[in-house]
């Protein structure tokens, strides 16, 4: 399976222990990958639509999230110390997620567009919080086209990691505030990327994506997105996963400050 061999190559390049290499991946108890991808998409259309109870939800998403780390072996003795994280922030590891874009184009003017309080991923109905950065293109007469190279503007994997999840069948007048959205799940930092507003989406369920890799193009989606008060712009958040297997919003302001630019 094409995500295994990438997985371990990036081990080797990040571990100085020579014995991660040698990994069983194979779990006669683990689902598939593509399950638990489509676990996850089923949950997160549930979630949208309230269909499910958010304690049911949380108890589902922290499942499927244990599936993940069994399968990507991120579980002890795999997960992240905070020397290991350390270093891997000075590596390089992470993507600015626009191309030909830098840290300016992040809203605000120290990130401060952040603000987690309140976040219930499994709440539809809490509002309020907006615990991600929102990172702008030039696009005066909002048709997506940058108005600087004349096309769209990629958006680009932050890290690399597996496709969970994608919407790509957001239309004008739905409330849904993501619009096209797309999940990715980084094993080696144990966590949840989100990619909301997209236009064009070129990643699909269970693919395996580098950082750097073009996964969409920067769109207008999504019920506010949509309105014209709204300069066009990717809205990007990072949920941490616990012990016990539930995200955290975490501010990924410092990560896209240290991040390689692609032009
Ligand atoms: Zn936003």
């Amino acid at each position: 399976m094409r995500w295994i061999g990438v997985l371990s190559a990036l081990w080797i390049g990040l571990s100085n222990s020579a014995s991660s290499q040698t990994v069983a991946w194979a779990g006669s108890d683990i689902p598939p990958v593509d399950s638990m991808c489509y676990q996850f998409q089923r949950l997160y259309t549930q979630i949208r639509e309230e269909s499910v109870l958010p304690d049911s939800a949380r108890k589902f998403f922290s499942d499927i999230m244990f599936g993940l780390r069994g399968k990507f072996r991120t579980a002890e003795p795999f997960r992240l110390d905070s020397t290991r994280r350390d270093s891997i922030l000075r590596t390089a590891y992470f993507s600015f997620p626009l191309r030909n874009y830098s840290p300016d184009a992040i809203g605000g003017s120290h990130g401060e567009g952040y603000r987690a309080r309140g976040f219930d991923l499994f709440d539809y109905n809490v509002r309020g919080s907006h615990p991600a950065q929102d990172i702008f293109i030039s696009d005066r007469n909002q048709d997506c086209i940058d108005d600087n190279t004349d096309r769209p503007a990629d958006v680009l994997a932050m890290t690399s990691g597996v496709v969970l999840a994608i919407e790509t069948a957001w239309t004008p007048g739905q409330e849904y505030r993501g619009g096209n959205w797309i999940w990715i799940y980084d094993p080696i930092l144990d966590g949840l990327w989100y990619y909301a507003h997209n236009n064009a989406i070129v990643v699909r369920p269970g693919d395996w994506v580098q950082s750097g890799q073009k996964i969409s193009e920067v769109g207008r989606t999504g019920f506010n997105a949509y309105a014209t008060r709204s300069p066009t712009h990717l809205h990007i958040m990072y949920l941490q996963l616990q012990a016990d297997g539930l995200p955290q919003p975490q501010n990924p302001y410092a990560w896209l400050l240290t991040a390689r630019n692609f032009n």
